[in-house]
């Protein structure tokens, strides 16, 4: 059921090293390039960030405690169906996705050519138009938030409005 207030905002966050012999996979969309995402599943930090931002505004645990890397079930996982999920999750408490603004940062690959692909196949994960989703690649210029060829960390805000009742005729 939900609470007073019209909608509810959530914010996620993650980070995963570059390896080799790992797929790139952001966001669902896999990208060319030599290294890949190290971690339990594919490693897409986008989707995982995003799915941890959805569960924020539920105020559900995180994706490491829904999914936890012990269970064998999650290895090397594609995201997308995690992310399925949490969507259900949603859904079932009677929310829909209304907007999302996703930072991901990262010195290498260069990931701004590929924002408007990255941009549509989100928009087709979460029946979302294009302009509900904000998404910027930031590079940090060597800095230590995102060093080249070493790791990728995304952030990712959502907002939730309930979903419609079905009228009855
Ligand atoms: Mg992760």
């Amino acid at each position: 059921m939900n609470d007073e207030i019209p909608y509810r905002i959530g914010i996620g966050f993650d980070a995963h090293e570059l390896k080799r012999g790992r797929p790139f996979v952001l966001g669902g969309t896999p990208l060319p390039y030599h290294l890949g995402l190290s971690g339990h599943s594919d490693g897409d930090v986008l989707l995982h960030a995003l799915m941890d931002a959805i569960l924020g505004a539920l105020a559900l645990p995180d994706i490491g405690v829904l999914f936890p890397v012990t269970s064998p079930e999650y290895k090397n996982i594609d995201s997308r169906n995690l992310l399925k999920m949490v969507l259900r999750k949603m859904r079932q408490r009677k929310w829909r996705l209304a907007q999302i603004d996703c930072v991901i940062v990262c010195d290498r690959p260069k990931l701004a050519p590929h924002t408007p692909l990255l941009r549509k196949t989100l928009a087709s994960l979460l029946k979302l138009r294009e302009n509900m989703i904000g998404l910027k690649a930031k590079t940090t210029e060597g800095t230590r938030f995102a060093l080249p060829n070493k790791s990728v960390s995304a952030l990712v805000v959502t907002l939730l409005v309930p979903k419609p009742k079905i009228q009855n005729r």
